[in-house]
């Protein structure tokens, strides 16, 4: 793939370090390719970040016809720029767009042109701890036209925005409420997809547990609201009985690089790792029986959030004392420690910038 690089002309002031918090900040480059029905994808250019000019009836104002990424680059002690599994997402951006009928992308094409772009504005991948480039490829479906079909134009956009630390002072336990009302998604439907319609059909939801003082919400399966499915954008994990326990992918939850992560480590390190079903109900048992050892998410923005207290209903169950768990606390070390370059990547994880 060629790309066409034009530079910006009136670089921005960067933020201060310190006060980044995610997704306020973008960075003075985007990558942008077209696609077009008969021609494919083409011109393949990383131009200034500015506003995009589109129809009023661009399709994806209508249907949602979209999908994005969500991936990060780190700055290592060693001053080189380091990606994490780019090709995992690659991968899920035609799981993505096979399910929304939008064209495939070439993985290569697509790891490409998160380094070109990543390289090009690397000075703005933050350095103090904890932060990181925050990557955000997307898709939109562009043609001007009302009806109800897979649009012929797309574009393919790569925006950066570095992000602070999730966690200003350490790794802090979250409430979660578990959804026993609204459901996220069902098989047959698109929850295994990256798009944003998953995320409008969750904003209900967010709202009543944030005003109920829990930070996310736990999804239950959509046909019994039984079984746990995941977090608003987290993987769900638990330690019961000295066993890890995830629940499998079952088409209506997202596939997350770090959940994939954290199985494959687990694994390694001699844990039995278990991929099933889990009803809320043992949970409630596990947690009256002291079995309940561990509760955290897994996503790229947090890496590890570990999950102090989960509601269900009338019962509010507290995990490690509200505390981290041992275990939260070792895989958060062991994969911020990949990603910054200070432990052995041995499995192959980390792709260069250049
Ligand atoms: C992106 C996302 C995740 C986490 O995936 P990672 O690849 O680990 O970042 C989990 N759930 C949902 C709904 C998501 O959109």
């Amino acid at each position: 793939m060629e790309i066409r690089i034009e530079k910006t002309t009136a670089p921005k002031a960067k933020p201060d370090q310190k006060n980044l918090g995610f997704g306020h900040n973008f960075t003075d480059h985007m990558f942008v390719m077209d696609y077009t029905e008969g021609k494919g994808w083409h011109d393949a250019r990383i131009v200034p970040f500015e506003n995009i000019t589109l129809s009023p009836a661009a399709m994806v104002f209508h249907y949602g016809q979209e999908m994005f990424e969500g991936l990060k680059a780190y700055r290592g002690k060693d001053g080189k720029a380091r990606l994490f599994r780019p090709e995992m997402n690659a991968k899920r951006t035609n799981d993505t767009n096979d399910r929304l009928c939008i064209p495939r992308l070439p993985e290569e094409d697509f790891v490409e042109a998160v380094k070109a772009v990543v390289k090009v504005d690397q000075d703005w991948i933050p350095t103090e701890p904890g932060t990181s480039l925050y990557i955000r490829p997307f898709i939109i479906a562009t043609d001007p036209f009302l009806g109800v079909a897979p649009s012929k134009t797309y574009m393919f956009i790569i925006i950066l925005s570095p992000s602070g630390a999730y966690y200003a002072s350490g790794l802090a336990p979250v409430g979660i409420w578990i959804e026993d009302e609204y459901v996220r998604a069902v098989k047959g439907g698109m929850g295994y997809a990256k798009t944003g319609g998953n995320y409008a059909a969750s904003l209900a939801a967010q709202v009543k547990a944030h005003d109920d003082g829990y930070s996310q919400v736990l999804w239950l399966d959509g046909v019994e609201r039984k079984y746990i499915e995941e977090v608003g954008a987290m993987n769900i994990f638990f330690k019961i009985d000295g066993k890890i326990v995830t629940p499998m992918l079952n088409g209506s939850i997202l596939p997350g690089i770090t959940r994939n992560s954290v199985i494959t480590l687990c694994k390694n390190w001699g844990y039995e790792v278990e991929e099933r079903k889990i009803s809320v109900d043992e949970l409630l048992e596990a947690q009256k029986s002291g079995k309940l050892e561990e509760c955290f998410g897994t996503g790229t923005a947090a890496v590890i959030s570990p999950v102090g207290k989960l509601r269900y209903k009338d019962d509010v169950m507290t995990i490690s004392g509200g505390k981290i768990g041992e275990l939260s606390q070792k895989i958060y070390d062991e994969i911020t420690g990949i990603q910054g370059g200070t432990r052995e990547d041995k499995l192959n994880w980390i792709t260069f910038v250049e």
